[in-house]
């Protein structure tokens, strides 16, 4: 079967499209204003289908159904930690019965293979279950104050949260910003990314089946600059948090600054180190670092885009990896044996392709890859670059896309320098049998996570953010409930107090 049968058969006739419009208030409405915008199959290049696009006033609706949902008689409000802790759990077994459909969802939004798919459901699930558990564990503290006084802490919601998300991960991000606010009793409103609308909005309608109340969740497909802005320059916003482009952070930080000084977590872009010394075990290296560069298309913020090799074992690294490249499966994304899907959209394949010619004009050796897959969809060969320095476009710009960088260092002090040559600080990461070295070189780097002999392991109970411009505060793990929360010292006066 073609890749256009397959995703015509997948998109038009077996698999139903249920939602395409806003979710606010526990119900399915229409965009205000009355747009509509399309979402494409990036395996086919066709329309999927139109989507209600949310703008300001759309924005606007949400955050009066939010401040409803948390004044202070409402159902949420008055729902105890534990039912919170329940409801998310609901959620994550209604995600799980839906599994099959979600993953289909997906791979036809955003064209990774079924397979990463199932992957992102099995994450979303453990994203939900973990936060659903501390519900009704975050505990403050009592603190032994001088003088006739006592004093505690307890954290509190900090109220309307919006949450920006990109198309990456459409469905698993829309978990990691949504587990951690509900846990913590906020009201939500989300952004899902204009390339990948599908599954967010399905979710939307589980969050309802699940039982949460009206308004403590309201979902908008849109654009950036519209629904976007609306969310980061809002005077109601309490706090919002996104994931995406470096670009993008700035002015939603800047919009932050402009209005209400609403809380910020921004979680952006990398262009992670990967350094595998001469003792490494080479085949596991030259796989694991291939992995964070090809998985989901290399559509991965934190992925390992700096390969460096040091040189005695560089040849055969470079070898192993374009060996092991030809063995890629590039094509239909619904084919059991496809390992490489599509990119998400036109514009970023042509965005990669920028970077690829960059590459070549200054002088990297392409060893393999290098062009479009095909002539239908978005699809890229994968592209390993060797004899790469630190001073071309395609070892400082973040690419996001399957493309391979491997620089050569001689020393290991030499390779933590230039590791650390960047503005971001995301991931980073370190192969190596000699537990010393390994100890030495993830505790000079200046990233939020260091991995050694592994990348990209990503899990719901460590936290995970960037130093420098990769970001500002954590997702995940207890780190992010703190995101999350607003911590209130209570301090009573007491008569004649004793110890
Ligand atoms: P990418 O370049 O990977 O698409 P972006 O940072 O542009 O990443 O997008 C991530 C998310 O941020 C998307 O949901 C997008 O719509 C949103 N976004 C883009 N521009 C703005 C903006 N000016 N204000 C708020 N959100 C925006």
């Amino acid at each position: 079967e073609s890749l256009m049968a397959q995703c015509k058969l997948f998109g038009k006739k077996d698999l139903p499209i249920k939602y395409t419009s806003l979710f606010i208030n526990n119900e399915f409405v229409p965009s205000i204003e009355g747009n509509k915008f399309p979402t494409f199959c990036p395996a086919t290049g066709e329309k999927i289908c139109d989507v209600e696009e949310g703008r300001k006033a759309d924005v606007q609706k949400a955050v009066l159904a939010a401040k409803q949902a948390f004044e202070f008689n409402s159902v949420w409000r008055r729902t105890d930690a534990s039912q919170r802790g329940r409801l998310i759990q609901k959620l994550a077994r209604l995600v799980e019965r839906d599994s099959e459909y979600l993953s289909q969802l997906e791979t036809l939004d955003n064209g990774k293979p079924l397979a990463e798919s199932l992957n992102d459901i099995s994450d979303t699930i453990k994203c939900f279950e973990y936060y659903a558990g501390w519900s009704d564990k975050i505990e403050g503290k009592t603190i032994p104050v001088d003088g006739d006084y006592f004093a505690y802490t307890h954290y509190e919601p900090i109220g309307i949260v919006g949450q920006i998300i990109p198309w990456n991960f459409p469905l698993l991000m829309a978990a990691w910003k949504l587990a951690p606010a509900l846990t913590t009793g906020n009201v939500v409103i989300l952004k899902l990314a204009e390339q990948t609308p599908l599954t967010g909005l399905y979710l939307a309608s589980l969050i309802k089946e699940a039982g949460f109340p009206p308004g403590v969740v309201n979902v908008i497909p849109g654009y950036g600059p519209t629904a976007g802005a609306a969310i980061s320059e809002h005077m109601e916003i309490d706090k919002v948090a996104f994931t995406g482009s470096t670009e993008v952070g700035h002015l939603i930080m800047q919009a932050a600054g402009r209005t209400n000084l609403k809380n910020v977590t921004l979680e952006m872009g990398g262009k992670s180190p990967n350094i595998i010394l001469k003792d490494a075990d080479i085949d596991s290296a030259v796989e694991t670092s291939q992995a964070t560069v090809f998985y989901n298309q290399g559509e991965i913020c934190s992925s390992g885009s700096r390969t460096y090799v040091q040189e005695e074992i560089y040849e055969e690294f470079v070898r192993k990896s374009v060996e092991l490249a030809m063995k890629v499966k590039t094509g239909d994304p619904f084919h059991p044996d496809t390992t490489m899907g599509a990119q998400v959209s036109e514009e970023q394949l042509m965005k990669i392709l920028e970077h690829i010619e960059s590459g070549k004009k200054e002088g990297a050796k392409l060893e393999c890859g290098g062009s479009r897959h095909g002539d239908k969809g978005y699809f890229l060969q994968p592209t390993i670059f060797s004899n790469v320095q630190d001073d071309m476009k395609i070892a400082r710009e973040e690419i996001f896309g399957p493309v391979q960088s491997i620089f050569k260092f001689k020393t290991m002090d030499e390779a933590i320098e230039r590791a650390n040559d960047t503005k971001y600080g995301l991931g980073g990461g370190v192969f190596t049998r000699d537990i010393e070295n390994a100890m030495y070189v993830s505790s000079r780097l200046k990233t939020g996570t260091v991995w050694i002999n592994c990348f990209d392991v990503t899990l719901a109970n460590t936290p995970f953010g960037g130093y420098k411009m990769s970001g500002t505060g954590r997702e995940m793990g207890e780190e992010g409930l703190r995101q999350y929360s607003e911590v209130k010292t209570t301090i009573m006066k007491i008569a004649k107090k004793i110890s």
